[in-house]
């Protein structure tokens, strides 16, 4: 028998499925007070003499237990938990208690939805997911169960779906105290409760029912329910070890293999990881005898933010200071560098914080670059509103791939054509998603690595964004014509990334130069070569301009240009000369002389611009990811903030 709750005017009212029809029990009977040994019964009485009968397709069915007295959420199946980790990296040896004792958490009935309710993402997070699961509901109260006497007192079964936030839940499992905000935003129940006899069990009493998983109609995962490595009677009896099971407790089974994103990421490529869930994204799920949940996911505003606490064994931050003079004051915020020409910088040039330009027209202009998240993005899109306002964002340009200049594009008005280079369109259509970026943020990489980049990344918010695709690509050079104003665009790259545009606004003498120029921070070569770099600020100087705005850094000019050329034929001698003596890449980069560029900030992505030299003079140097690249730059930074500590003399 399926037993549904659905919504009327009047409230909940319980029903037994027959056909397309609901047979309604007589008002005022919940589900929850049938449940036990009258059930069936009631439900038979239901179908013969009914209170009412309604069409399946004219009401709106809630969850079967809209609130059950306890949500137990387990980890039925092991291999679920060996995907996950091997997902983000880590080793699918199991430790052996999961071999001795079923693992479950308590979940939220305050969140349980419906089978066809939209569901809430989890407020800041930007990673999240699904999971398909069988619940089963406790038909008995029931104390130190057997594992027999527990299949025996189960009810019935239902789709069972755990929405997880998987930055938050890695996060969280840091603090090594169970399962938190990570968990508990929504957990849907439904669409009908199915008793047992319905549906097909194996041999040894496990569900053995066909599930399926999609979003937005494209398969997640199929898979089947019978290879539970704990059953739903061995988890209940460990549950009731000293506890009395109430009728409605609903138990979850953990999800079954392959149902859920997580296990379909790989951290070594995450570029081929399809994505989290996104505002309006549909979810359904399916298995065989319990029907299908259909749902939407929706945005929901950011979460009220918490202040950290001091740690008291922190090292004492570092001052960050761009040391770079400049003629502009080097403020967040708009600063007119030209007629008509405007730069918006965001000190203090570190990770992410880029800079942004703006030109106008005759009623149009022109947007360089976009910024790193979407609360900056929208901040600068408020900030310029006095140009635009005259003269509407009609073009925007990206200079060149790397998130800090084009994660904001969503928030462009429809109506501006987004230009970059095809080699950019290239690398934004194969990157990782940005959301990913999270990961920066919330996962434990280890001592040395999760401080750096918590310090360098851990203030940006990763949620909600959408990537925008170029609506225009260019391979060299373009000319636009921006409301009868001429810009031009080059193509400088490869250099710093797969390809490097610069923005020429040749009647203001101004030049935007994107990430080809750091200036008082250190550059870094994502993809090069080096040589190319020193090309391209041989170009720029070529151009002219009298004023050079970076993509990182205060305002500058030919001199701060050359700084950049300078700095990389420092940065060829040293590696050559370290190459030529027989030294690894590490030791070179570990022993460079910086002389006077020790001063710029984050000075230690010298390990990846040598890394990148090393690669070009002999092209067997073993490739390194960017992660490995993250953790050597994480290294070099602790040794220099802080030498190592003589040896004591030996006593
Ligand atoms: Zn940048």
């Amino acid at each position: 028998m399926r037993f549904v709750t659905y919504a009327t005017a009047d409230g909940d009212r319980t029903g037994v499925l027959n056909g397309d029809l609901i047979h309604a029990l007589p008002e005022g009977t919940s589900l929850i007070e049938l449940l036990g040994p009258t059930l069936r019964q009631a439900g038979r009485r239901a179908l013969t003499e009914p209170a009412d009968v309604v069409a399946l397709a004219d009401v709106t069915l809630q969850a079967p237990l809209p609130r059950p007295p306890s949500l137990r959420d387990c980890l039925c199946f092991l291999d679920h938990l060996r995907a996950c980790r091997k997902a983000v990296g880590e080793s699918e040896t199991l430790e052996r208690t999961w071999y001795q004792i079923p693992a479950f958490y308590f979940a939220n009935p305050a969140t349980v939805v419906g089978p066809y309710d939209e569901v809430p993402l989890s407020p800041g997070s930007a990673w999240f997911d699904f999971e398909l699961e069988i619940g089963a509901v406790i038909g008995t109260a029931g104390r130190d169960l057997t594992p027999e006497q527990a299949e025996d007192g189960i009810a019935g079964y239902t789709l069972f779906c755990d929405w997880s936030a998987r930055d938050l839940q890695s996060l969280e499992s840091q603090l090594r105290i169970g399962q938190a905000k990570g968990k508990d935003g929504a957990t849907t129940l439904g669409p009908w409760l199915v008793t047992p006899d319905e549906l097909p069990f194996g041999p040894d009493g496990r569900p053995a029912l066909q599930v399926r998983a999609e979003v937005n109609g494209e398969l997640v995962g199929a898979s089947r329910t019978d290879a539970m490595d704990w059953s739903f009677g061995e988890v209940i009896s460990y549950a009731s070890r000293g506890v009395e099971l109430q009728p409605g407790d609903v138990f979850g089974s953990g999800t079954v293999p392959g149902c859920c994103l997580l296990e379909h990421l790989d951290i070594g490529d995450l570029a081929a990881f399809r994505g989290w869930l996104k505002d309006g994204d549909v979810v359904s799920l399916r298995a065989e005898g319990l029907g299908e949940v259909r749902q939407t996911v929706r945005a929901v505003a950011p979460p009220h933010p918490l202040a950290a606490r001091p740690d008291p064994t922190a090292p004492p931050r570092r001052a960050r200071v761009n040391p770079a003079a400049s003629a502009l004051p080097y403020t967040k915020g708009l600063h007119r560098v030209g007629e008509g020409v405007w730069a918006w910088l965001l000190p203090d040039g570190g990770y992410g914080w880029s800079n942004a330009g703006l030109i106008a027209g005759d009623g149009a202009s022109l947007l360089v670059d976009t910024l790193y998240d979407l609360p900056l993005t929208a901040e600068m899109l408020s900030g310029i509103r006095p140009v635009t306002d005259q003269h509407p964002l009609s073009h925007a340009v990206l200079t060149h791939a790397n998130g800090d200049h084009t994660h904001g594009g969503q928030l462009l008005p429809g109506s501006a054509c987004v230009i970059a280079a095809e080699g950019t369109a290239h690398e934004m259509r194969t990157e990782m998603a940005p959301e990913l970026t999270t990961a920066l943020q919330v996962m434990d990489l280890g001592p040395t690595l999760t401080p750096y980049l918590r310090d360098r990344f851990g203030r940006f918010d990763f949620g909600g964004i959408r990537l925008r695709a170029p609506d225009r690509t260019f391979d060299r050079r373009l000319t636009v014509d921006v409301g009868g104003r001429e810009v031009c665009l080059l193509n400088l790259g490869p250099a710093h990334t797969e390809a490097d545009t610069v923005v020429h606004v040749p009647d203001a003498g101004v030049l935007f130069a994107g990430d080809l120029l750091f200036i008082g921070c250190t550059p870094i070569v994502w993809s090069g070569p080096l040589a190319n770099w020193i090309a391209a600020c041989d170009a720029m100087l070529g151009l002219g301009a009298s004023t050079v705005v970076p993509g990182h850094g205060p305002v500058t000019d030919a001199d701060g240009i050359r700084a950049v050329r300078d700095y990389f034929g420092h940065i060829v001698e040293q590696a050559d000369a370290a190459y030529a003596k027989g030294l690894d890449f590490q030791e070179a980069a570990f022993g460079v002389d910086l002389a006077q560029y020790a001063s710029w900030l984050d000075a230690e992505r010298i390990v990846v611009n040598i890394y990148r030299r090393y690669r070009e003079i002999h092209a067997d140097q073993a490739v390194l990811d960017r992660f490995a690249l993250f953790g050597l730059m994480a290294e070099w930074d602790r040794r220099r903030q802080s030498p190592a500590p003589r040896k004591a003399a030996r006593l």
